[in-house]
């Protein structure tokens, strides 16, 4: 990191480092107040889909500002609330069309959570309540949507004031030593979902919730087809909903409106956020179908409500989101950078044997780093290697993203993701300042 920080004594964050004074944003890059430049590798939390300082966006909210920039949804529906609902429902798979709107990724799981409690009490099933996870996996940082999440850090330090839900492992199918194919694999890994439910007992699960590509937690984890299918049959078969977390994945990032669109998946509830206004503003999104939408208006409404929810600015941000990514044609862009970033980060494995498992789609994509990549040995953890790798290319101007997995196979991680406007020649400027970043990291820990 680098000292041009300002003191900021009286606010607070979940690091301690000090950080610069970002100054302005253009494209994919930021400055801070000293005029270093930046390379957003990570389109910042992977969700400033369109880039930064994006016109459009900015005009569309300063002229719904100049109207309105606040009416409570109690007492006004807005035109850019409304007209949003449309457009997400006419890009969002067949039947995922009643549209819930709050404030942010955590918010939107949230209440996806509480309104797929709400379906099993109008629809006479109060007995299911649990919803399975995934371990590892990220849902967000509130205390319900922590409680779905597989993390061995987070979840337990909250579990007293809220409740850790059943998990089951994430397929990591190619840590795997077993004589399967990879698609053998992937079912093995969905049936131990059915497993959970029985040792659960059925009548008592309410959903499963997961990321259709692994985010956070697992650093761009592409699960085998067979995978999707078999989730979706079990959870029928069982009268259990499936809740599909596209916080990350959603809203072009993968090549795809939706990450789960690579597999035609039909979840029953969809988060969406992040890209969905692209930074420009809060925002996130539930879309569900009618099958739970219904009972729950017909008893009487779904019991939640953020102030913020579906704020007009908001909405017309993410309107404007919209029609940029169809104008600039961004989900194509996304499928055609992100083959040649994935291709130049293969590259970079054989330059850089402890880097591995090049894996995702679209502009999401990440590796592994291993102390031994054959036998998939994970660095010491007190190496802090994904911490290193973050300071190691913020210094050199290239801001990455990089875990280590907590909860599951064991390794640090690093995804590279960035806007969705990116340029192979930027692309090729990234790979530079990343390569470098890993002879850097090779040096440091004696790779
Ligand atoms: N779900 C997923 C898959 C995420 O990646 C995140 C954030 O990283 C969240 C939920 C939480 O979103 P937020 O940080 O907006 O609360």
């Amino acid at each position: 990191m680098t000292d041009t920080a300002v003191t900021k004594p009286n606010l607070f964050h979940f690091t301690r480092l000090p950080r610069p004074t970002v100054d302005r944003a253009d494209g994919i890059y930021l400055w801070d107040k000293t005029g270093r430049r930046y390379i957003d590798g990570s389109s910042g939390a992977v969700n400033v889909n369109i880039g930064h300082g994006n016109r459009a966006a900015i005009e569309a909210m300063r002229r719904q500002m100049d109207r309105v920039s606040f009416a409570y949804t109690i007492h006004f529906e807005s035109e850019p609330a409304l007209a949003l609902a449309r457009e997400l429902a006419a890009r969002l798979p067949e039947g995922l069309d009643r549209i819930y709107y709050v404030s942010g990724g955590s918010e939107a799981v949230e209440a996806c959570l509480k309104l797929a409690r709400q379906w099993a009490v109008a629809t006479g099933q109060p007995e299911r309540w649990k919803i399975i996870g995934r371990m590892p996996s990220y849902h967000g940082i509130t205390v319900g949507s922590l409680g779905v999440t597989g993390d061995e850090v987070l979840t337990p330090a909250f579990t007293p004031i809220g409740k850790a839900m059943p998990l089951v492992p994430a397929p990591f199918v190619h840590r795997d030593r077993d004589n399967l194919s990879l698609e053998e694999r992937g079912l093995r890994y969905a049936d131990m979902l059915e497993q959970k439910i029985v040792e659960e007992g059925a009548d008592s699960v309410l959903a499963f919730i997961m990321e259709p590509i692994g985010g956070a937690a697992s650093a761009a984890l592409v699960p085998p087809d067979s995978y999707f299918a078999r989730i979706r049959e079990i959870c029928d078969r069982h009268g259990i909903l499936l809740i599909h977390d596209e916080v990350m994945t959603g809203i072009g990032r993968t090549g795809k409106f939706l990450g789960g669109d690579h597999w035609n998946c039909r979840p029953d509830i969809v988060a969406l956020s992040k890209g969905l206004s692209s930074g420009y503003a809060p925002l996130g999104a539930v879309a569900a179908t009618e099958k739970v939408v219904g009972p729950v208006l017909e008893m009487g409404g779904f019991l939640h409500g953020h102030t913020y929810g579906g704020n007009p600015v908001a909405t017309a941000a993410a309107l404007a989101v919209l029609g940029e990514i169809d104008r600039l044609g961004l989900i194509d862009n996304a499928t055609a950078m992100g083959a040649v970033l994935k291709g130049e980060l293969e590259a970079l494995t054989q330059r850089f044997p402890f880097v591995a498992d090049v894996r995702g789609k679209g502009l999401l994509l990440g590796a592994e780093l291993y102390a031994d990549p054959v036998a998939k040995t994970p660095l010491p953890r007190e190496w802090n290697a994904n911490v290193r790798l973050i300071d190691l290319a913020f210094e050199r101007g290239l801001i990455i993203y990089s875990r280590r997995v907590r909860g599951g196979p064991e390794s640090d991680n690093f995804m590279v993701c960035p806007p969705l406007i990116v340029t192979a020649e930027q692309i090729g400027e990234i790979v530079a300042v990343l390569a470098d970043t890993l002879q850097a990291l090779a040096g440091e820990l004696g790779l």
